[in-house]
């Protein structure tokens, strides 16, 4: 029967490897390769597999160190700018929603004020009475003030807030 293992295996192979094969190896173990079946198919394999090894590395092309390092810097200052915007369109979208909200409330409880404006403003049309006239948007004024205070407020306070949670990206 053919024998599978020969103890100079590894040493063989070794040799091969390391690319001292055949120069650079004693000459016994030159002798055995040559007299031993097993060794002198690890040569010719390992031998094929160290070639192409060698010659995938030298058609490998590995870029430029400056390029990668350009390349990385720019993707992390993409990178960067994408999260720091995460937190800001959630702001704004808050703000946003804060500023609805508020007006909507703002509009509910100044509806009766503003029905009654427009009453008042429809009888001012159909009878129009000068010496009428001041008295009543006083009382008007004088009676609803805080809301209208309260009101001009939000709505140059709201857009205020917005336009300087954009301004910030
Ligand atoms: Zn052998």
């Amino acid at each position: 029967m053919k024998p599978i293992e020969c103890e100079l295996e590894p040493e063989v192979l070794a040799a091969v490897l390391q690319s001292c094969w055949p120069g650079r190896v004693d000459a016994p173990l030159r002798a055995h390769v040559a007299a031993c079946a097993i060794c002198s198919d690890v040569v010719a394999i390992a031998g094929v597999f160290d070639d192409a090894r060698g010659e995938m590395r030298a058609r490998t092309v590995v870029p430029d160190s400056g390029r990668v390092w350009w390349l990385a810097q720019l993707r992390a200052r993409r990178e960067a700018g994408e999260a720091a915007g995460r937190p800001i369109t959630a702001a704004q979208v808050i703000a946003f929603a804060c500023a609805v909200g508020l007006l909507g409330a703002c509009f509910g409880a100044t509806s009766a004020w503003f029905q009654s404006a427009l009453r008042w403003i429809a009888s001012t049309v159909s009878g129009f009475d000068a010496k009428a006239l001041l008295p009543s948007a006083t009382a008007l004024l004088a009676e609803h003030g805080a809301l209208v205070l309260a009101t001009a407020a939000v709505l140059f306070l709201v857009p205020t807030a917005v336009y300087l949670a954009l301004g910030r990206d």
